[in-house]
């Protein structure tokens, strides 16, 4: 694997939301391209057919599934969806196969689905393998690479083991590696998942190697023969834990993408994260923080803009508050208006007006927020060094100067009892109006990979959400906590608070229709607010008002002509 003139092909498979170009195989390209290899970089998600096979799906289950029980209906339906693939490309008995897709659509849901509305599923998961294949096999005979690697998640997991059979039966000697952040949670070294995967299945003879955490050293030192021979999982560990110096690495190469395609562009500053939240996986994925310089960072932002036409992007970091006030002063540096996104802690200096207003200018155009529970002995039981005072004056200060508020709330952490649960639908009524979206998920437990997960595997009874009979096809064991709150408490919870949501008028936006009626609820409600999604993403109109904002007189949609903030 020492040559130079080694063809490699890197790709992310469907299915996997295709908002920004993928970050992670476009860094690696850059990376390797540096080293003198030849690599070509594809996202599937951007091909038409996919993307009306993954309409269609959930068109047919928001139909079939009653309007009660859908929870937090895509983010769920994922769940199904993932299953519903790996079962079928892994089936070979088909009253087993659709036993299963009723099973599972009941434990995800808590709800039946009819006989024919499992087969309208079953016809579109079996259409979109059938066109895959042809589109898989015309890929590798267009590009015929030496090696592939895809860049896999917890969406693209099926797609990609299919897609490492078929190039394993057409090309023998094609060299086949993984990556990606399914690695560091169902799949995690050490986890009985991935030692099931890579010994008891027929996967062991099409996948070549796996690479867990970041990967532009670990596989560069692969593609040199530098690792050890015979291992199937590559670890940090392989590399004395070495990380690329984001200080020299050259930016992600997005040469291969139609970025027209896309509705952001993608950008980071930094890697991993400073703090240690009990179910968070991103600090084990990616070892010790880093960051980049926040004027290069600023300076290559405008790059793009002046390339590509685009003004807004999405900022990739794990957690952006250690570079969001540099960042925001060098954007006003560089002359133009660019407008950015990206995770935020509702923290201290979040509730700052005079920052909250520098990172407005700056050009924070969204904070996205874990906020995730209004109780407070949750958030101690998470570890997430945030007080509720901190959550709700930072969401009220962003929102005051027009940042979109995207919050992020966890139901079901374990001990998470039904007077913290309503704690937490009361400060969502509390904040109904500095809140532009909420989005929750019921709290997921992997047996490892979290940084609460021996914890957790030690002190609580674990128990299998499916059937282990159906291991086989749907080949990774999905584990519950037992104790409070039960799964189905959590299911009903993550209904109630939807449906409190909805009464209290919060979206949570997943198409450009519900994105702009959000943001039309925005500016009804903050004077402030930045501009609309389709006014960013309108190439016609230049947009300029963030770097002159001028700050709100306290409770009033008056400009005040003097309050100036010191910074
Ligand atoms: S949840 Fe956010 S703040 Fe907590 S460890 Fe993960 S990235 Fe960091």
């Amino acid at each position: 694997m020492t040559e130079k003139n080694l063809k490699i092909l890197l790709g992310l498979l469907p299915f996997w939301t295709p908002w920004i170009p993928p970050l992670g195989i476009s860094c690696l390209k850059s990376f390797l391209q540096e080293h003198g290899y030849r690599v070509k970089t594809v996202d599937a998600n951007t091909e038409e057919s996919f993307k009306d096979s993954y309409s269609r799906y959930f068109r047919v289950l928001k139909n079939v599934i009653p309007q009660d029980k859908q929870g937090n209906f895509y983010n769920i339906g994922h769940d199904l969806l993932q299953h519903h693939m790996m079962a079928h490309i892994n089936h070979t008995d088909e009253k087993v196969y659709i036993e299963l897709v009723e099973t599972l659509a009941a434990t995800t849901f808590f709800t039946g689905i009819t006989t024919s509305g499992i087969r309208e599923l079953n016809t579109i998961v079996s259409d979109f393998f059938y066109v895959f294949e042809d589109y898989f096999l015309g890929l590798l005979e267009g590009e015929r690479p030496d090696v592939l690697g895809l860049s896999v998640f917890r969406g693209t997991v099926p797609a990609s083991l299919f897609a490492c059979k078929l190039a394993r039966e057409a090309y023998p000697h094609m060299k086949i590696v993984l990556g990606g952040g399914i690695f560091s949670q169902e799949l995690e070294p050490g986890s009985e998942n991935l030692r099931y995967l890579l010994e008891d299945t027929p996967y062991v003879d099409y996948i070549d190697g796996v690479f867990v955490g970041e990967g532009e050293i670990l596989f560069l030192k692969w593609l040199q023969g530098e690792l050890p021979a015979g291992q199937k999982v590559y670890m940090p560990d392989h590399i004395d834990r070495e990380v690329v110096d984001l200080g020299s690495v050259k930016p992600p190469d997005f040469t291969d993408f139609d970025l027209n395609r896309y509705l952001g562009i993608a950008v980071y500053s930094s890697r991993s994260c400073p703090f240690q939240c009990s179910f968070c996986a991103e600090t084990v994925y990616w070892g010790k923080y880093r960051k980049k310089k926040a004027r290069h960072v600023a300076l290559r932002m405008r790059q793009l803009a002046e390339t590509y036409h685009r003004r807004l992007f999405v900022m990739c970091d794990s957690l952006l508050d250690p570079v969001v006030t540099d960042l925001a002063r060098e954007v006003l540096k560089t002359g133009m208006a660019l407008y950015w996104d990206g995770y935020l802690r509702a923290d201290k200096q979040a509730c700052e007006p005079g920052m909250a207003l520098l990172w407005r200018r700056g050009g924070l155009y969204r904070a996205r927020l874990g906020v995730e529970s209004g109780s407070r002995k949750v958030l101690e039981l998470m570890n997430k060094n945030i007080t509720l005072h901190q959550v709700k004056q930072s969401i009220s200060t962003l929102a005051r100067t027009g940042i979109k508020t995207t919050t992020y709330w966890v139901i079901g952490h374990p001990g998470e009892t039904e007077s913290d649960f309503r704690q937490t639908l009361d400060l969502l009524a509390e904040l109904q109006d500095d809140i532009y979206e909420a989005e929750c998920n019921p709290f997921r437990y992997f047996e490892t990979g979290q940084v609460n997960s021996s914890e957790w595997k030690q002190n609580r009874k674990r128990v299998l959400l499916y059937p282990d009979n159906t291991r086989s096809l749907l080949l990774t064991r999905t584990w519950t906590l037992e104790g409070e709150p039960s799964r189905s408490e959590t299911m009903e919870r993550v209904n109630r608070f939807v449906c409190e949501c909805s009464r209290l008028g919060i979206p949570n936006p997943y198409s450009l229709q519900e994105i702009d009626q959000a943001d039309e609820r925005w500016k009804k409600l903050h004077k402030n607010a930045v501009p609309s999604f389709l006014e960013l993403t309108n190439k016609k109109d230049r947009i300029d008002e963030s770097m002159e904002l001028k700050p709100l007189l306290q409770g009033d949609n008056k400009f005040d002509a003097e309050g100036e903030f010191d910074f």
